[in-house]
């Protein structure tokens, strides 16, 4: 048997600097509610904006498709797994997204590894911001690119580093839409300038945009580039209350990733409650406004109140941090907000920055405005 002693120091450390953690589990009553240790809650701290997870018209759509199809999928895309909902799914998020056509990945994770890893290799340049989730920092290594980050939405340092970098088979500016941990857009329709003028193709990671930005259809269409973005990445698995990854782009990119994209060709297919729900849930957003309409109006409430409480706050988008520097304070703010019945979590680093632990709070269109009044009063007493 192995000896664990190393792996025990490993805990210690993480113990000693307040960073260790371990999957909860929540039992999930409504889209905005759980329940913990036998207490209810209010969950604070999701990305199911739309609160999709929970709505009569998805579930149905699962229920559906688990009748017609069976539970699982039982093979890979390639091989047996492909049943008819993916077509309509991918023809629709196409649609959706407003390119030629879309590949589905089984989570978001896996459609970045597999999208960056299958198109670059080590002839070529990847341009990366600094902030970019660790999905999209994992296929560039594993692509085997040069690698050059970016500062944080800074566009002199990308045209710089564009300039400087002037080599590559290919070059790929890749960057999040919205950026999880901080909630604010990148510039995207400067990204696209400089893609085109410094010869490099453009990839956006939609997954806290769709849903949410640009009429729910992303960052894209937030900025009016749907035709020069060359790769629309995003997730089923927050607004759309699924799970699953897609990229949507040309006919011929989606062929390339078919055939190349090792997350995609070697893995079991979603199965068809997955992909049920995904279509109910796109095709909401879609034809019924009011859901991005009430998610706006409530980050807009949110935004309005944490300023009022002295919290410096946007609303561009639902994801508001709340900074604090340090893990052990993090904590604590969180452990308070608990005791009131509230989720928020603590987040900490890697997913940040160290000196830069914070409690991240979201709204979702589900939330009710005495839901959001009553976390506002909470954090009034907490500051
Ligand atoms: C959550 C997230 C992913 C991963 O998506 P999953 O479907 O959860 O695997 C990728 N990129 C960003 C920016 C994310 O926030």
């Amino acid at each position: 048997m192995i000896d664990t002693t190393y792996f025990e120091k490993d805990y210690k450390a993480l113990e000693n600097i307040q960073q260790v953690r371990y999957p909860r589990e929540y039992v999930p009553l409504t889209a905005t509610t759980v329940q913990y240790n036998g207490r209810d809650y209010l969950m604070m701290a999701s990305n199911n904006y739309l609160g999709f997870t929970h709505n009569n018209a998805v579930k149905e759509a699962a229920l559906k498709a688990i009748e017609a199809y069976g539970t699982g999928s039982g093979g890979a895309r390639l091989t047996s797994g492909s049943h008819p909902l993916f077509s309509k799914l991918e023809q629709e998020l196409a649609h959706f997204k407003e390119t030629e056509s879309a590949i589905i990945f089984n989570t978001g994770y896996m459609a970045n590894v597999g999208t960056i890893s299958a198109l670059m290799g080590k002839n070529d340049i990847i341009f990366s911001d600094e902030l970019n989730h660790a999905s999209i920092i994992d296929g560039c290594r594993l692509s085997g690119a040069t690698i050059i980050r970016y500062a944080h939405t800074d566009m002199k340092d990308l045209e710089e580093k564009l300039r400087c970098y002037s080599g590559g088979f290919l070059r790929l500016i890749v960057t999040d839409g919205v950026f999880s941990m901080d909630g604010d857009i990148a510039p995207l329709d400067e990204i696209v300038r400089l893609g085109e003028k410094y010869h490099a193709l453009v990839m956006v990671d939609d997954a806290h945009a769709t849903g949410v930005i640009g009429h729910g259809k992303g960052t894209a269409h937030h900025f009016g580039v749907e035709t020069k973005v060359d790769i629309q990445l995003g997730t089923l698995s927050k607004s759309l209350g699924s799970v699953g990854g897609f990229v949507c782009a040309k006919e011929m990119l989606v062929k390339y990733l078919i055939n190349h994209s090792r997350s995609y060709i070697f893995s079991t297919a979603l199965s068809p409650a997955d992909i049920g729900a995904a279509l109910a849930a796109v095709e909401l957003v879609e034809k019924k406004p009011q859901y991005v309409k009430q998610l706006m109006s409530n980050t807009a409430y949110m935004c309005e109140g944490l300023i009022q409480l002295g919290i410096p706050s946007t609303a561009d988008t639902p994801i508001f941090p709340i900074i604090v520097h340090e893990n052990d304070k993090a904590l604590q703010f969180s452990k308070t907000l608990e005791e009131k019945g509230i989720i928020l979590s603590a987040i900490r680093p890697p997913t940040v920055p160290v000196n830069q632990s914070r409690l991240r709070l979201t709204v979702t269109a589900a939330h009710t405005k005495e839901e959001l009044d009553y976390v506002l009063t909470s954090l009034n007493q907490l500051l």
